[in-house]
């Protein structure tokens, strides 16, 4: 399959491992996995950049209270749990000849543009140095309500960020199913996923009520990574020289079909940034930024505001009846826009009293995220 040969060029991939890949279900960490993993990263041309999670997985085991549920419980299992599992991969890649990284991640550093970048930075010098990073969320300063949640969405985020050809989550499920495989034999496997496929409705197969949360998830970071442009592999990572195959173009796992890519900047406003505030638009603003490709948001189409947001901040664009039209840096703050609403642009100097982008929120500058 061409889309598959085309994987055998990527030249910077980053590889997401589940909880359950890298350790144990009842017990610690997964050593043999870990071994034949570091041990392919090392033979491998193409820069890696790992997301892993266990940290949480291997704290809680040291904990006396483990089987508590609580947040702050979690964050200090985290604290626990991140420099055992970096102890182990900064070992096991030495062992392979490799040195690795650690980078701990939070919600609010990918979002401030200049502390992104920074982070882009150190990944490039790294990666430059041979180095392999190992990233995971920053567990225990991540604020409740404010996290990736999950590593399926960082890597995610990670992937735009460092710019990959390629994003690998390697889990413990062999890729997509129609259906859950284990409670119905109907369940077929999905090889590919082009932009475009409807597969919500295979979002709940594949496993148990953890596992289901699991393949929704995947789908909902594939999306993201297939919408800026980079394929997306899910794959089973108890398969033998599971990446060596994959980037040898082997049908291996389900192939999500990149879109043509997005620039970085764009990227960066539809995955990475949480919105400040809604900006709601008539039907004809919301025809004329979907259907006339190049058209900006005007005053003239807003027909309310919704947050406190300051020009610069990433603001939703939605319909009055809900539904997402586009992401977009704003060029007014929240106050701003409700004085402008409705208002054409040459009106808004003297709305305001001062001289004003003619734009609330500049074509450049926004992603539509329609579908
Ligand atoms: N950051 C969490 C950990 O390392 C994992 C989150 C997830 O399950 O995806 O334990």
């Amino acid at each position: 399959m061409n889309e598959r040969s085309e994987l055998t060029k990527a030249s910077r991939v980053v590889v997401k491992i589940g909880t359950r890949v890298v350790a144990e279900p009842e017990g610690g960490l997964n050593h043999e996995f870990l071994d034949q993993f570091a041990r392919q990263i090392a033979e491998l041309e193409p820069q890696i950049v790992v997301v892993t999670s266990g940290a949480v997985h291997l704290g809680r085991r040291a904990l006396p209270l483990r089987h508590v549920d609580s947040v702050s419980l979690r964050q200090a299992a985290a604290a626990v749990g991140q420099p055992e599992l970096m102890r182990h991969y900064a070992q096991t890649l030495a062992d392979h000849g490799l040195v690795g990284a650690q980078i701990l991640l939070t919600t609010e550093d990918m979002s401030d543009r200049s502390r992104y970048l920074r982070i882009r930075n150190t990944v490039e010098a790294l990666l430059a140095e041979g180095v392999v990073p190992v990233i995971n969320e920053n567990d225990t300063v991540s604020v409740e309500g404010v996290t990736f949640e999950e590593n399926d969405r960082l890597a995610a985020v990670v992937a735009t960020t460092v710019q990959a050809d390629l994003l690998i989550f390697l889990s413990d499920q062999p890729g997509l199913f129609t259906a859950d495989p284990r409670v119905d034999s109907q369940a077929e496997f999905v090889p590919v996923v082009r932009p475009g496929d409807n597969i919500s409705q295979y979002a709940g197969a594949a496993g148990g009520a953890e596992s289901r949360g699991g393949m929704m998830k995947k789908i909902a970071a594939a999306r993201t990574a297939m919408d800026c442009g980079i394929p997306v592999v899910i794959a089973d990572g108890g398969e033998d020289d599971v990446l060596l195959r994959i980037l040898a173009g082997e049908g291996l796992g389900t192939l999500f079909v990149a879109r043509e890519p997005m620039a970085g900047r764009k990227q960066w406003i539809a995955t990475v940034v949480e919105p400040a505030g809604e900006i709601v638009v008539d039907d004809g603003a919301r025809r004329a930024l979907v259907d006339k490709d190049g058209s900006s948001l005007l005053a003239v189409g807003i027909v309310a505001v919704d947050g406190n947001f300051q020009a610069g901040d990433v603001v939703t664009v939605v319909t009055a009846e809900g539904e997402e039209v586009a992401r977009g840096l704003v060029n007014y703050s929240s106050e701003e826009v409700k004085q402008i609403q409705g208002a054409h642009s040459r009106q808004i100097p003297e709305i305001l009293g001062h001289i004003g982008d003619e734009e609330v929120v500049h074509r450049d500058n926004m992603v539509l995220t329609a579908d």
